[in-house]
């Protein structure tokens, strides 16, 4: 029906098919392939970047919410978009994701493909797209699109042609802000390690530190250029060997979480695409632990041992600044990774934990999965988040002045995190006391875990904690 309405004109048509292909131009369409997107394809100082940001808050104010998380040196601010359907306050149960882009201020890419992922949202979200809508309704979404807004601008005014390989990369202080967070995974080897801090943290270092402590983000990327490849922490191998495997407990489900961004990128998914440079990371399926390739006490690792969050890094695109007629490709190359990685947050288990008496929620209790030597704790209101493989659990949770309670939860294969609500009686035995009495009276027998508690011990005896009082 709606094609013979079209009919009676056509001159109409003719005069949209020799716009749609047009012989003469053939090859340049081809070799500029644009985006089904109507998004704002080009780069964007900083305050074009406000600008953009204020006209999504306009278009969407029910979904969107900007705030600052500080200042750059020279007083630039880091804005933060956040996009949800309560955009403004953490919902209980609720996840809470974060990119980042714009760490290396002259990597410009990950900068306009989280400005265009947030018109995206906004657009979608409108227009009902379901999935778009099931994302934001469900999850909380951050998005810093400039951590290193003073590089950046030192790149911009290069441009695209002219912007070397360093030029805007560090700080205004002339830091490197992936090498200057706490080098926390040789101080869980080393106990004696008195170098907690690196020895000058930059303003918009210690802004993100703060904001990972504030928020409870559960899964996370940092968006970077210059390479095709997801890394996966740890980023930092021990003893800061250049060049070592070093897997988190986690390790397959970063992998996972790897893959899925990596699998989905048009440019990285293409066998026949080039290597960037000279390395082929092709024949690793385009994912590798960061410590395999090079040794950076970064981001990744601090989210991981500091905070709930998992984060893995993203390097875009060979080229750190593409011209800016490359964009709409590059946001089609990245529009599905940028999505299906968000969705990934909703695996695992999760759930509340609660005081059974009172039914309030518990603050900071431990979340321990068997055979995983990494534990997460609980939000302010008791809420918590575990992202895991499809797989059978054995999971305890204990918290200061309550009794440990374990139980078993199941995670499927599909996208939906398993629901896990545990309650906690309360007890007078130290927490400790009643977490080795637990070990001792289960029925827990895997090797792993015993020697989890192990180290467990070794904690509580390097902090001076008597457990050698009866059950
Ligand atoms: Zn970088």
């Amino acid at each position: 029906m709606g094609l013979f309405l079209l009919v009676p004109k056509p001159i109409k048509c003719v005069n949209v098919l020799s716009l749609l292909i047009d012989p003469d131009d053939i090859y340049s369409s081809e070799q500029k392939p644009g985006s089904s997107d109507a998004l704002d394809f080009r780069h964007h100082n900083y305050k074009e970047m406000r600008k953009l940001m204020k006209s999504v808050t306009d278009e969407c104010p029910d979904i969107t919410h900007v705030y600052t998380i500080g200042k750059s040196y020279t007083g630039l601010k880091l804005y933060v978009m956040v996009i949800s359907d309560n955009p403004s306050k953490h919902e209980l149960g609720e996840p809470e994701f974060r990119y980042v882009a714009g760490m290396h201020g002259n990597e410009a890419l990950g900068r306009e493909l989280v400005l265009n992922l947030m018109q995206y949202l906004c657009r979608e979200y409108k227009k009902g797209n379901q999935r778009v809508v099931k994302l934001v309704t469900e999850t909380r979404i951050h998005l810093l699109p400039s951590m290193n807004p003073d590089g950046y601008e030192a790149a911009y005014e290069k441009g695209s042609e002219l912007a070397g390989w360093a030029e805007g990369r560090y700080s205004f202080e002339g830091i490197d802000l992936n090498h200057n967070f706490p080098d926390l995974n040789n101080i869980m080897w080393d106990w004696n390690h008195q170098h907690v801090f690196p020895s000058q943290v930059s303003p918009e270092t210690r802004a993100v530190i703060s904001w990972m402590q504030d928020i409870p983000f559960v899964l996370s990327a940092n968006l970077h250029g210059g390479e095709l490849v997801v890394t996966y922490p740890f980023d930092c191998t021990r003893d800061w060997a250049p060049q070592e495997d070093t897997p988190t407990a986690d390790n397959a489900f970063f992998r996972w979480l790897a893959t899925v961004y990596a699998s989905t990128n048009l440019v990285m998914a293409n066998p026949d695409r080039r290597i960037c440079h000279y390395e082929d990371f092709q024949k690793h399926n385009n994912i590798i632990n960061g410590g395999a390739w090079h040794t950076v006490p970064g981001m990744n690792d601090f989210s991981y041992l500091h905070t709930n969050c998992f984060e893995v890094t993203v390097e875009l695109s060979c080229d750190k600044f593409p011209h800016a007629s490359e964009l709409p490709v590059e946001w089609e190359n990245n529009k599905e990774s940028l999505l299906v990685y968000m969705e990934q947050i909703h695996r695992g288990i999760k759930g509340v934990i609660r005081d059974k008496l009172t039914k309030q929620g518990i603050t900071d209790a431990v979340v321990k999965v068997e055979d995983h030597d990494h534990d997460i704790r609980s939000a302010a209101d008791g809420d918590y988040w575990r992202l895991l493989n499809p797989g059978d659990y054995k999971v305890v949770v204990w918290a200061e002045g309550y009794f440990p309670s374990m139980r078993r939860c199941n995670v499927g294969m599909e996208p939906r995190a398993t629901m896990c609500d545990f309650t906690l009686t309360k007890t007078n035995i130290s927490p400790h006391l009643a977490l080795k009495c637990h070990f001792l009276k289960s029925h827990l027998k895997s090797y792993l875990f015993i020697n989890n508690f192990e180290n467990k011990l070794k904690i509580i005896s390097l902090a001076n904690i008597n457990v050698t009082s009866k059950c």
